[in-house]
């Protein structure tokens, strides 16, 4: 089964963690996600995925292909570093 599980747990408290990874366990997921969305508001980061349309242009011409940049994700940020 595909969870966000990994992604979450690189930021919440460990107690936190370990319990909803027993949650997960026990197969309560739903305890486990609302849990783990609580803790995960909490962090200052856009949750969606952003892009860059110049950038994009730049890399089909360059490489042939586009691809998705981790400096479009850096929270804060309103404009592409590049
Ligand atoms: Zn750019």
């Amino acid at each position: 089964a595909h969870t966000l599980f990994p992604l979450y747990s690189s930021f919440v408290h460990p107690d936190i963690t370990e319990h909803a990874k027993h949650d997960l366990l026990t197969d309560c997921r739903h305890s486990a996600e609302v849990q783990l969305g609580k803790a995960a508001s909490k962090v200052k980061s856009p949750h969606y995925l952003r892009y860059c349309p110049l950038c994009i242009g730049a890399q089909v011409k360059q490489y042939g292909e586009a691809f998705w940049a981790r400096r479009w994700q850096l929270p804060g940020l309103s404009v592409c570093a590049e």
